[in-house]
């Protein structure tokens, strides 16, 4: 999808983002200025169908799309495959990802396959993916995300998303706030490797990481507002994604962090959680400030201690030991400083996030 070839960059953007309470009540009208006709296709879990399914539903039928549901419970490779041969069978001219993360995910790769466009309704603010152009699947070999397409439109409603529980949230900001060691990362592979370095897409997700920060209060008080705050957020770091080509500005040492986290345990925490842990220990590792990410972590109401993250003291270590490894050619701190087991231990005790 993508080249990252010297004459030519490309950038697959949304063209359309509607954000705030209702904007279910909008599809129909996204439909019809996108020009889309024929049939459409829904995909959503049980949950995500009862609170924000039927109303795409029939705002798909009000918009005349003759409109398939396909129920998805769990989601792995063969889930995937089983959406894949659906769009090959019924042919819609679009696919809607109707729910938290990983299905949406789903619907990214499967739309991407079968080489039609796909709108995002997300239900919860859980991570980034909302709107990025990348996705991963559990079960597959690779525990990080892949190159998949970019929502054709997103639909985020506030009133939808504010009933999903609070620690998705959570785990949205320790997300958006991983960017700051994400950039880091990236810039770091440029100076070092020369990799390439897209100044706007770093500028967008630091951003992002800043606006969560300084907004940590507002974002706390449960209110409309925090919550916009956090999706424009979380759809920002999926444009720089989308103009970086990759996962750069938003994926970096403390993601990988996460990545180990799962490979070694996986049904710990979420997402957002880990790497937002994993922030606090790079941060360190550049001699950045920690405190600062520890803070408003913990101001959020985010885990800052193994404890906290359900996780064993042992597996922080080795997460931090392994991170580096599990995906050579992203170069980030770890592979700069190859810590040692004991380098490790260190970092996650001067951090306080073991005892
Ligand atoms: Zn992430």
């Amino acid at each position: 999808m993508v080249s990252l070839s010297l004459n030519y960059h490309y950038m697959q953007l949304p063209r359309e983002v509607i954000v705030g309470k209702g904007t279910l009540n909008r599809v129909s009208e996204v439909t019809s200025r996108l020009g889309l006709r024929g049939k459409a296709l829904i995909i959503a879990g049980s949950t995500s169908y009862s609170i924000a399914g039927k109303t795409v539903f029939s705002q798909l039928e009000q918009a005349d799309l003759q409109v398939d549901v396909l129920h998805v419970k769990a989601l792995s490779t063969t889930d995937v495959i089983t959406i894949e041969k659906h769009i090959e069978a019924s042919k819609p001219q679009v696919l809607f990802g109707v729910g938290g993360g990983t299905i949406i995910d789903a619907a990214k790769i499967s739309s991407r396959t079968q080489k039609i466009p796909f709108i995002s309704i997300p239900t919860t603010v859980s991570h980034d993916g909302i709107a990025s152009p990348l996705a991963s699947i559990k079960g597959s070999d690779k525990p990080y995300s892949i190159l998949a397409q970019a929502p054709l439109a997103i639909i985020a409603d506030t009133d939808v998303i504010s009933q999903a529980p609070w620690r998705f949230v959570i785990s949205g900001c320790g997300d958006v706030i991983s960017k700051l060691i994400a950039v880091k990362d990236w810039k770091l592979a440029h100076d070092k490797l020369n990799e390439y370095y897209g100044e706007y897409a770093a500028s967008l997700a630091l951003m992002s990481a800043k606006l969560v920060i300084q907004n940590a209060d507002v974002i706390i008080s449960h209110k409309e507002k925090g919550l916009r705050i956090l999706l424009e957020a979380l759809i920002s770091c999926g444009v720089a994604m989308s103009i970086a080509g990759s996962s750069r500005p938003c994926s970096g040492s403390e993601h990988l962090f996460s990545h180990a986290l799962d490979i070694i345990n996986s049904h710990h925490a979420m997402h957002g959680e880990q790497c937002g842990v994993g922030s606090i220990l790079t941060a360190y590792l550049y001699r950045a400030n920690w405190q600062k990410i520890r803070s408003t972590l913990k101001e959020i109401g985010a885990p800052t201690t193994a404890e906290e993250l359900g996780v064993k003291d042992v597996d922080i270590v080795k997460a931090l030991e392994i991170a580096g490894k599990i995906r050579p050619e992203r170069y980030t701190i770890l592979q700069k400083l190859n810590l040692s087991p004991e380098a490790c231990e260190k970092t996650a005790r001067a951090t306080g996030i073991i005892n």
